[in-house]
């Protein structure tokens, strides 16, 4: 149930396989954070869908999200896409994967 999810900052689920889908205004929100322009940003930091019809975020060669710091932080929080601000919201929260579940 989500009532019963609490975050406890782990960074797990920024390291899970799968997409992490971005939006062209997160594209600009992104880009705007990092002070960089959105060609400098879309060919850094994202990829595009198997579909080709999106990009997502790349990952780091272990598989994390290239935005989660060694210390498990994200490091464009404030800018951080929908995807993420709605985890664990739009997400099977009975995935096993999430110890943060109870
Ligand atoms: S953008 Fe931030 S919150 Fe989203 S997957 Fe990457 S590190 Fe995690």
């Amino acid at each position: 149930m989500k009532e019963d999810f609490v975050c406890i900052n782990c960074g797990e689920c920024c390291k899970w396989e799968g997409y992490v889908h971005i939006a062209e205004e997160e594209i600009d929100q992104l880009s705007d954070y990092l002070g960089i322009s959105i060609d400098e940003f879309t060919s850094n930091y994202t990829v595009l869908t198997n579909n080709r019809q999106g990009l997502s975020l790349k990952e780091k060669k272990n598989g994390s999200c290239i935005f989660l710091s060694k210390d498990r932080l994200c490091t464009v929080y404030t800018a951080r896409p929908k995807q993420c601000r709605q985890f664990p919201y739009s997400w099977d929260i009975s995935d096993s994967r999430c110890p943060a579940k109870k």
